[in-house]
């Protein structure tokens, strides 16, 4: 089957508590209101792609749980092709359980469940009669199967597009892998030991991460914008954010991730042309409250920026 893109990633159930104040250690306390979000980088990245209205699949698991069966029927809700989803027996779904105060500071932890559960073998035959232009990627699930998904795609000439969310020890070995790597600022500190304090800092740390191996590299500067560098063109552009009044910048990464690879797999784009889009895209996100329903569709990026 032959795919615009394949985004492989987490899956999570989001539950969140909210409170006036947070709770001390062992006191119990009555709270506000109760949520369920369904959350995971993977999630949100196929919801953005899903609203691109691109052919693509999703690659992730969910546990052998009620959540795993709630979290399948929210993808198809939001038109995600789940086809690729896989359950995992005996585990159960990833859960992200946080508290929110009044101030909207949260605290939260997260259990990985079936995203860490994910080993070679489920990923080599997920992918053994699938193909794709693009393959999307973040870190929130195992080792394994992370660096099993970019072997393949690397063998069968995927664009690989590395989201490096959250910073974790493999990126080093996964970038040899990456067409395209879109780290936040703390992700490139983290990675480069630069510190990022300007657009110059985070195109000294661009072209610190294409050294180690990756021709283009997108550092993100949340409402700043982002610097995109392309190492075979020697070019460094920086893209300004759109202006919008933030109320919740949760996912912005996820939405830039998702309309990029979603442009990319489509049409003979400018990387440059296509960050501005999918800056465009983090911008309304970030402009709007609420979860996947927030994320914009295609239509309403381009309204948006005529
Ligand atoms: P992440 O969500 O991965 O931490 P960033 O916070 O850097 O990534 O955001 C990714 C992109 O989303 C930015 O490069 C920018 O284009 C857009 N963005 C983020 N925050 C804002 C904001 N407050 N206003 C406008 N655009 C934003």
């Amino acid at each position: 089957m032959k795919y615009d893109v394949i985004v492989m990633g987490s899956i999570n159930m989001d539950m969140f508590v909210y409170v006036d104040d947070f709770p001390n250690y062992g006191e119990n306390m009555l709270a506000n209101n109760f949520e369920t979000l369904a959350g995971g980088k993977g999630a949100n990245q196929a919801v953005t792609i899903a609203k691109q209205g691109v052919k693509h699949t999703f690659l992730g698991a969910v546990g052998d749980d009620d959540f795993g069966i709630q979290m399948i029927k929210l993808l198809n809700e939001m038109n995600i092709n789940t086809d690729s989803v896989i359950q995992k027996e005996n585990t159960t779904t990833g859960t992200a359980v946080g508290i929110v105060d009044e101030t909207g500071e949260n605290t939260f932890m997260v259990l990985p469940g079936a995203n860490a559960a994910l080993t070679e073998t489920d990923i080599q035959q997920a992918l053994k009669d699938l193909d794709s232009k693009v393959f999307l990627l973040q870190m929130e699930t195992s080792r394994a199967s992370i660096l099993e998904a970019l072997k393949i795609a690397k063998n069968k000439g995927m664009y690989i597009i590395l989201d490096p969310a959250p910073e974790t020890g493999i990126f080093e070995e996964a970038l040899a892998y990456a067409d395209l790597v879109t780290p936040n600022r703390q992700e490139a500190e983290k990675l480069t030991g630069i510190t990022i304090n300007s657009v110059e800092d985070a195109t000294k740390a661009a072209k610190e991460i294409a050294k180690l191996g990756v021709k283009n590299a997108i550092v993100k500067l949340g409402a700043e914008g982002s610097v995109v560098f392309e190492s075979d063109k020697g070019a460094v552009n920086f893209v300004k954010a759109n202006k919008v009044k933030a109320v919740n910048t949760t996912g912005a990464g996820d939405v830039f991730a998702g309309v990029l690879a979603s442009l990319l797999s489509q049409e003979d784009i400018d990387l440059v042309e296509a960050t501005e889009i999918a800056s465009a895209g983090s911008a309304l996100k970030v402009s709007r409250h609420g979860g996947h329903e927030a994320i914009p569709t295609k239509e309403e990026i381009i309204n948006y920026r005529n």
